[in-house]
């Protein structure tokens, strides 16, 4: 059965302020008795260890990089919203928290949104005490710009680069930690197993990716901030490394998954040049600020970009959704670039992207003002394609970028195995089945910073004066045990295909049938084809090298194995929601004009899917959405 939410009694906005009145705290003398293990050290991580340290706690941090500055968290580029209302242009709590629910498709908790657009706001201030050097006016006081999903400018950002601004914050301040000894640090380090005793997780087992060896690490509660596992599509904008095995390793120990197959295609990417690509870049979804997306008319056309005149020029976002025009959400503006490109109006070599033109915004603003926006992106974009986006459009077209679904946790970011929290990407989160642009780094350094450092203490105040549980007992004994058998499983296989080769041949059948659009035939087909190529995989992996040195090889066999698991339940998870909603469009259910038609009299609900053992489907459990701040309506962008 799935645990109680914890949402708090009362009104919305005294919801978090009552919260934090309510549990228990640990008084500042004892918390140096607590160890606490944080996995990932991107935003959420880092900010989770750094608050902690602060606090007095005895922390350790992992992470398998080399530095916890190459977390998937620096790659952020466009901006972190957050309801300041510095234009005074309408912003709010409420209404971020509104357009957080409804661009959310009304499939997240309420008090959690609520709570999100409240700290928001502590975000910039903190961030911005820490050094981080958001973009500013001319008079010095900070800038905004727009996203989709929203008619207010309030997303803060520095430059193509917040991500990496905001994660260097996170970490100077982490690795202060580090340098008073109350946050030690494992880097190079993989979490390959979680350790659960007497129904409470108790601890995590590694790998060093250096040297092989395997290692119990013992705390009185686990944080998983291990970020999204869009890769399950291989093609996806994330960076190679991201994998969803700790949190898959947790489910298999008893952490519910929830919403698996709301994925996030995000719809300014550059498009594939060729099939063996292995990596998807993303442009800013800022860029829409400025650019306009069009394709011509016309299918067999020829002339270059800037020779079409515009009568024969299709902005399709602009004509169907006239108020929000290129800033719909991400969802809508994908689901209209495929339309247009499986119409045949493609543009590109491949025919496989739309355009995105700056040009009226350069004849508007001057080329100077444009280059100051993006210019790192407009460099970036130039390097990669060997176009100038100054004189020629951008191609673009949707690609995976983000994942909605992920542990589920209560209004404490506790999963269901107590003393396991989850924040980050990594949780099913806040964002239902649809993020808006700027709101992921928002929501992890909410997490990490404003969330778990109250609500941790609540679970951790009880348990005063009893001890972490020795490495020697033999819950940790037998999942190094389990974790040195998977290993020497994969080296023995000795078949004939690289573990790339089978994460491609998996990517394309989640592309094909988990992608932009699903429907149950689709849906019946990737399982079966799933469930085949992952028995392949178990009887001809080809893993080379050996446990002892760093094996890029081996680790990946390790994540593979996981997502064949994980894609088989996102298929399962789409095929049992017959609604559409969001990110996840089922064809079957879709209104007259072809937008997303959800049905909300069934399918109001979080879906937390229980582990039942292997080649066993796994139960589903409901967590039914009350709605009561918030009318739910049929999306409208127009
Ligand atoms: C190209 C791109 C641009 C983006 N731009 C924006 C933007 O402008 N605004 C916005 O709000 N969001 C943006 N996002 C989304 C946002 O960047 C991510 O959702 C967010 O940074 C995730 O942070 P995280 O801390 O949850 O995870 P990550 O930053 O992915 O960190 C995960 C950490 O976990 C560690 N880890 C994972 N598994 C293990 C394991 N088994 N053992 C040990 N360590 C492990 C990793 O080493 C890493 O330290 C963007 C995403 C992409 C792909």
């Amino acid at each position: 059965m799935l645990p109680d939410s914890h949402v708090p009694g009362g009104p919305l906005a005294d919801q978090w302020d009552n919260h934090r009145f309510d549990i228990k705290l640990v008084n500042p003398a004892n918390k140096r008795k607590f160890k606490i293990l944080v996995v990932g050290t991107g935003l959420a991580g880092a900010s989770a260890a750094a608050t902690f340290g602060e606090l007095g706690y005895d922390v350790e941090a992992f992470t398998y990089h080399d530095s916890p500055r190459r977390a998937h968290s620096i790659a952020a580029q466009g901006g972190i919203n957050a309801a300041k209302n510095y234009r005074s242009d309408g912003d709010s709590i409420f209404r971020l928290f509104y357009d957080t629910i409804k661009g959310g498709d009304y499939r997240s908790r309420e008090a959690n949104v609520y709570r999100l657009a409240q700290v928001s706001v502590d975000i910039i201030d903190q961030m911005v005490a820490q050094g981080v050097p958001f973009a500013r006016e001319y008079g010095g006081l900070l800038a905004n710009r727009s996203f989709g999903g929203a008619q207010v400018s309030r997303t803060f950002y520095a430059r193509g680069q917040t991500g990496q601004q905001l994660l260097l914050g996170a970490y100077q301040q982490m690795m202060g930690q580090v340098a008073t000894g109350k946050v030690k640090l494992h880097t190079e380090t993989e979490m390959l197993d979680l350790v659960v005793k007497d129904g409470a997780a108790r601890g995590i087992i590694c790998r060093d990716l250096t040297t092989g060896e395997i290692s119990s690490h013992s705390g009185h509660a686990v944080v998983l901030a291990t970020g999204g596992y869009g890769n399950v599509f291989y093609l996806s904008t994330n960076a190679m490394a991201c994998n969803v095995t700790a949190i898959w390793r947790a489910h298999r120990k008893g952490a519910y998954f929830a919403n698996p197959c709301y994925t996030q295609i995000h719809p300014t990417c550059i498009p594939a040049s060729d099939e063996f690509q292995s990596k998807l870049t993303l442009m800013s979804e800022s860029l829409r600020n400025d650019g306009r997306i069009w394709v011509p008319r016309n299918h067999d056309e020829t002339r270059r970009a800037r020779d079409i005149p515009e009568a024969e020029r299709f902005y399709y976002l602009e004509e169907k959704y006239p108020s929000f025009g290129n800033l719909v959400p991400r969802d809508v503006a994908s689901r209209n670039a495929k339309t247009v490109v499986d119409q045949g109006l493609g543009v590109g070599p491949l025919k496989n992207g739309v355009y995105l033109d700056f040009a009226d915004a350069i004849n508007r603003d001057g080329r100077q003002a444009i280059e100051e926006r993006y210019g790192n992106l407009f460099d970036m974009y130039e390097r990669i394609t060997g176009e100038d986006p100054y004189s020629t459009p951008m191609r673009i077209y949707p690609a995976t970028h983000y994942t909605m679904g992920g542990l589920w946790v209560d209004y404490n970011l506790q999963t269901t195995i107590p003393g396991l929290f989850c924040a980050g990407e990594a949780n099913f989160s806040d964002h239902g089945a649809n993020r808006l642009g700027a709101s992921a780094l928002m929501q992890g350094l909410a997490d990490g910073y404003f969330v778990l450092p109250y609500t941790i203490g609540n679970y951790l105040a009880p348990l005063l004066g009893e001890d972490p549980l020795s490495i020697d007992d033999p819950a940790f004994i037998e999942g190094e045990a389990g974790v040195q058998g998977r290993v020497q499983q994969f080296l023995s296989i000795g078949g004939s295909r690289s573990p790339e080769y089978f994460h491609r041949e998996l990517g394309k059948i989640i592309w094909e049938h988990i992608g932009m659009e699903r429907n149950a035939e689709g849906l019946e087909k990737a399982i079966g084809e799933i469930q085949a190529l992952r028995g392949e995989f178990w009887k001809d992996v080809r893993v080379l090298g050996n446990n002892e040195s760093l094996n890029s090889s081996l680790e990946k066999a390790g994540r593979i194995a996981d997502f064949f698991e994980l894609g088989e339940l996102m298929a399962r998870d789409a095929l049992d929601r017959t609604e559409s909603c969001g990110g996840h469009f089922r064809a079957e259910s879709q209104t007259p004009e072809g937008e997303a038609k959800r049905d909300d009299e069934n399918f109001a609900h979080v879906s937390a899917w229980e582990w039942n053992g292997p080649d066993t489907p796994q139960t589903k459990h409901r967590e039914e959405l009350e709605f009561n701040e918030v009318e739910l309506t049929q999306r409208s962008y127009k």
